[in-house]
């Protein structure tokens, strides 16, 4: 700029001192350098009145053309340092409109092409952090990274949840957010498989942890450690489940097994026949235990596997309940039970399969029967609630104690083994039941006193509106 300036200052005053030369000439001819002795003197003071005029003219000017010049300059450098604050402010779109070919022009034309630029790669950036914010947030894995010296670079949501984590804990030491010895351990053995550890502040949790290392990618350094926390608690109560569920298969089908084998040795050396008919009866009804037992594991298998939804049907709740009753009649009749059936006479309809849903009621007015003693009552109901259908069992019966209540519906689930057993009772019953529900989209509660009664009560959404 000074350069600049010096540029257009020296050609003005070149002109000023040409200027004086040329008038000092013009006086010399005028005048004549050796002219009279006389005039010297009105020749010094002219002189000087010239000079000094043409001094404050060509002053004057030369100001008049230096500011004039300068404001020239100024401008587009103004405006260049209005707008570079603008863009350090955030304003990334705003651009200098100075269109000269000089230097000038060309620094506003330069500084405009950076400010595009810069733009764009603010806006990659923004787009990039939005990106990866949005995928952080919606993770269901917790994810950590912290820097080397240990403090929390970037944490997202669900790491904060599985911690209890409050507040912003941005560039915070991580052990002393975490108060948990093992995140110290998994840092230190970065890189390694994952581990495994329980957590159990709000609810129980398994979590895979795995720590990785990052590096930066020009330079290869070093620069902080990943920690993703992954939640395997479904998958683990899920594995454990089913480990459960092959070791009471085994264990249920064990007993009858063995009780068959062990009556069918002892056959060979029993004489009397009467002995005989009643071993052979007891292999019967361990036989016909086995078979219910591989039906009832079947029926749950199938129903975990198989997409009845493809099948359902208009179902007549009135019509299958009707059919139920006729079936449950003689057991009931044989128990001296008694059987009330109040079904509505508006027909109510789901959208289901009907084998299934007959089985499901079979299952609860068999159960009924079977909890209840002998002279007592088992009473189904049907009545439209709303959009719904609501089917009661309610009985008189033995009643189950509230602390077994939650896990009613477990496979294999019983509150008292010895006597589902002697009953015929496989322990799936109600598994198979809840199924059932799950598939019609319908749901079931139960209320039970001791001595008194249980009463489940179903609810399934009516399709076909009657
Ligand atoms: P089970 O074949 O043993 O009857 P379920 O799955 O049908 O198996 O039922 C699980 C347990 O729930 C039963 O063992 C029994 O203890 C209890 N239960 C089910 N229904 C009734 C009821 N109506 N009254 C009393 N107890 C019941």
């Amino acid at each position: 700029m000074r350069k600049k300036l010096v540029f257009f200052i020296l050609p003005i005053v070149l002109f000023c001192v040409v200027f004086s030369f040329y008038l000092f000439i013009v006086l010399l001819k005028k005048y004549g350098l050796y002219s009279q002795v006389n005039d010297i003197l009105q020749f010094r003071f002219d002189f000087l009145q010239y000079a000094f005029s043409s001094f404050i003219f060509t002053i004057a000017f030369a100001t008049i053309l230096v500011i004039f010049k300068l404001d020239f300059i100024l401008k587009p450098i103004k405006s260049l340092t209005s707008i570079a604050t603008k863009i350090a402010l955030g304003q990334y779109e705003k651009r200098i409109d100075f269109y000269e070919s000089d230097e000038i022009g060309q620094l506003s034309h330069s500084f405009n092409l950076m400010a595009s630029r810069l733009e764009d790669t603010i806006k990659d950036l923004n787009d990039k952090k939005n990106k990866l914010y949005s995928i952080l947030n919606s993770m269901d894995d917790g994810v950590i990274f912290v820097d080397n010296e240990q403090n929390i670079i970037l944490i997202n949501p669900a790491a904060m949840d599985l911690f209890d984590i409050k507040g912003d804990v941005k560039n915070r030491y991580i052990l002393e957010v975490i108060r948990d010895s093992r995140i110290y351990e998994i840092l230190k053995n970065k890189d390694e498989a994952p581990t495994e550890i329980v957590i159990n502040n709000s609810k129980y949790r398994i979590i895979q942890t795995k720590a990785i290392s990052v590096s930066d990618f020009a330079t290869q350094k070093e620069i902080g450690v990943l920690l993703v926390f992954h939640d395997v608690t479904k998958i683990k109560t899920l594995e454990k489940m089913r480990s459960d569920f092959v070791a009471n298969v085994s264990h249920e089908l064990k007993t009858p097994l063995t009780s068959i084998k062990g009556f069918a040795e002892t056959l060979k050396y029993v004489e009397d026949s009467a002995t005989r008919e009643k071993f052979l009866d007891i292999i019967n009804v361990e036989a016909e235990r086995l078979s219910r037992l591989i039906n009832d594991i079947l029926t749950l298998s199938e129903l975990e596997h198989k997409d009845y939804s493809v099948n359902f049907q208009k179902v007549c709740l009135n019509d299958s309940i009707d059919e139920v009753y006729y079936i449950m009649q003689t057991i009931a009749n044989e128990k001296n039970i008694k059987l009330n059936f109040d079904v509505t006479n508006e027909k109510l309809y789901i959208n289901g399969d009907r084998d299934k849903f007959k089985q499901m009621m079979i299952n609860l007015v068999d159960n009924a029967i079977k909890y209840t003693p002998s002279g007592g009552s088992v009473e189904v109901t049907l009545r439209k609630n709303k959009d719904n259908a609501n089917i009661i069992i309610k009985d008189t019966g033995i009643g189950i104690p509230k602390q077994h209540l939650p896990r009613l519906f477990e496979r294999f689930y019983r509150v008292d083994k010895a006597r589902s057993r002697s009953m015929g009772g496989t322990g799936l019953g109600l598994a198979i039941v809840k199924h059932i529900l799950m598939i019609f989209n319908g749901r079931i509660d139960v209320e039970s006193e001791i001595n008194k009664g249980t009463k489940f009560t179903i609810t399934l959404p009516l399709y076909y509106k009657s």
